[in-house]
């Protein structure tokens, strides 16, 4: 976590509820409170689900993520994990993992405005592409934290 006084962290307090969808505008959520563990994830996983080699995400309490429009799809990536997905256009949007069941994981670059809330850490970056180089000065780590 980066200290309190950082950009990020400063709006995440201020700007407490984002809006947000998939592509085609079928699925619309809304989440509120903080975020915490934004990350680039770097995972296999998440790249496959995303069709890109890395995805932004930033962490929820369950509760204040609410659909707004549409239903989320949902896919086990592994036991139990679920992805929430937009059936029409594809977007992945959620992922939630049963061993920290309170939380949720919204995938940051579906925000209305993807520049309200700031990725600080790359995690996973065993999986890591070769051919994405990560020098953004933030800290990187192999797996998850
Ligand atoms: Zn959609
Ligand atoms: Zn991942």
């Amino acid at each position: 976590m980066a200290p309190p006084g950082n950009e990020w962290y400063r709006r995440s307090m201020v700007e407490s509820c984002y809006l947000g969808g998939c592509l085609c505008g079928g699925v619309r959520y809304q989440v509120s409170g903080a975020v915490s563990n934004p990350c680039f994830c770097h995972c296999a996983s998440c790249r496959k689900a995303a069709g890109a080699p890395m995805v932004p995400w930033g962490t929820f309490a369950r509760t204040s993520f609410r659909l707004t429009r549409g239903a989320l799809a949902e896919y086990r990536s592994s036991p139990g994990v679920t992805r929430g997905f937009c059936a029409v256009c594809g977007t992945s949007l959620t992922y939630h993992n049963q061993a920290r069941a309170a939380e949720i994981d919204v995938a940051l670059a579906t925000l209305d405005d993807p520049t309200a809330l700031e990725p600080q850490v790359h995690l996973w970056v065993g999986d890591k592409l070769p051919w994405v180089s990560i020098n953004d000065g933030r800290p990187q780590f192999t797996a998850g934290l």
